[in-house]
């Protein structure tokens, strides 16, 4: 580029001068390359390319050239401005790229991370075991039944055929509210609910109760004084222990996987006759484990089978109390710890963290909705 023909130029204009043009543009591409973020280069933008930069007065001075010189001036000038302006353009790009890459970093959120900082806590496993197995019954058309927990003796042994001589009223196993003459308990079973159910409504009755009983045991890994238990109630016409057999099949199938196999071994209750124990096939061993030394099964002591609870037909002595005909209807009752089977389902081998309250036993068992 030649200098400016001087003889052209009526005054001497020293921002039209070529050296000032590029030390215009030359201190701009500086700041621009240095400036360190969008603020930086606003204001960089404004001293070296806004409207009183050095190149937009060169520019302003063009238009008092002579004509001759206008063209040449113009394209210097021009060429400077655009320069600048490129180099702002690529600058701004790449620190808005730096901005929103950083922004990404810094304002990213970690949906990992705790929301609350009171974690709730968790429904306890026994509360969703007691509602998996009415539901599994109230599936099958059985009502759910409940019943006070503070209850009248009769409710709790008379009605149910255990007569005043029964070693399960003494205060070994019961707790009295108040005296022993009170004729309070805290119930021993979930099995007055059944009394109840068939007083308040004629059969057919299928019912189904979940609920909380006392008993005067200490606290230890296989015993709670406060325990649950569900128990189911049919009377009907023709109710027979095959009806009981294949409802129970269906109940362990529906508790521990298909396929699970079931004996019934003769017990004795007063309130059932006959009445059966029921256990369950180790689902670990398979029995594998019986007079097998060299395959011991924790599971079921190597016995090869599981308690599970007790049955049997409901005894016509606790239908007639209950005022139900036992020549027309006959039924049929049976009764399990929800904790134990708790423990079998869940491999949960210490009843006392059932009852600790801590979240951390709790929680693994999921939110079982
Ligand atoms: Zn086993």
């Amino acid at each position: 580029m030649s200098a400016p023909n001087k003889s052209y130029d009526p005054v001497q204009v020293t921002p039209l001068n070529a050296d000032e043009v590029e030390r215009a543009r030359d201190d701009a591409l500086r700041a621009i390359a240095v400036a360190p973020d969008l603020d930086a280069l606003k204001a960089v933008r404004l001293d070296h390319a806004g409207d009183r930069s050095a190149l937009a007065l060169a520019n302003r001075e063009i238009g008092a050239l002579p004509p001759a010189a206008k063209a040449e001036a113009g394209k210097r000038v021009g060429a400077a401005r655009r320069t600048v302006n490129d180099a702002l353009a690529q600058r701004q790009q790449a620190l808005e790229q730096e901005r929103d890459e950083r922004v990404l970093v810094e304002e990213s959120v970690d949906v990992t991370l705790p929301w609350d900082r009171t974690p709730p806590g968790a429904r306890h496993p026994l509360s969703t075991l007691a509602e998996r197995v009415a539901d599994l019954f109230v599936a099958m058309g059985y009502e759910w039944s409940e019943g006070p927990e503070v209850e009248a003796e009769w409710f709790n042994f008379d009605a149910l055929n255990l007569g005043p001589d029964h070693p399960a009223r003494t205060t070994a196993d019961t707790f009295w509210v108040g005296s022993p003459d009170s004729g309070v308990v805290l119930r021993t079973q979930t099995s007055p609910v059944q009394i109840r159910t068939m007083l308040r409504r004629d059969p057919p009755i299928y019912a189904v109760s979940p609920g909380r009983v006392y008993r005067t045991d200490e606290l230890d890994a296989t015993h709670t004084p406060v325990f649950n238990q569900v128990e189911g109630l049919v009377v009907d016409e023709g109710i027979t222990m095959a009806h009981l057999r294949g409802t129970l099949d269906h109940f362990a199938g529906a508790m521990f996987g298909e396929g699970t196999v079931t004996r019934l071994r003769p017990s004795y209750f007063p309130f059932t006759e006959p009445s059966a124990e029921m256990d369950l096939r180790c689902w670990i061993c398979h029995g594998d484990s019986v007079g097998n030394p060299d395959r011991p099964c924790r599971t079921c002591s190597s016995e090869g089978w599981i308690e599970w609870g007790g049955c049997g037909m409901v005894n016509p002595r606790v239908l007639v109390a209950c005022g139900v005909d036992p020549d027309r209807y006959s039924g049929f009752a049976f009764g399990m710890g929800l904790e134990r089977t708790l423990m079998s389902r869940h491999g949960a081998e210490d009843m006392r963290d059932m009852v600790e309250g801590d979240v951390r036993f709790t929680r693994p068992f999921g939110t079982e909705i």
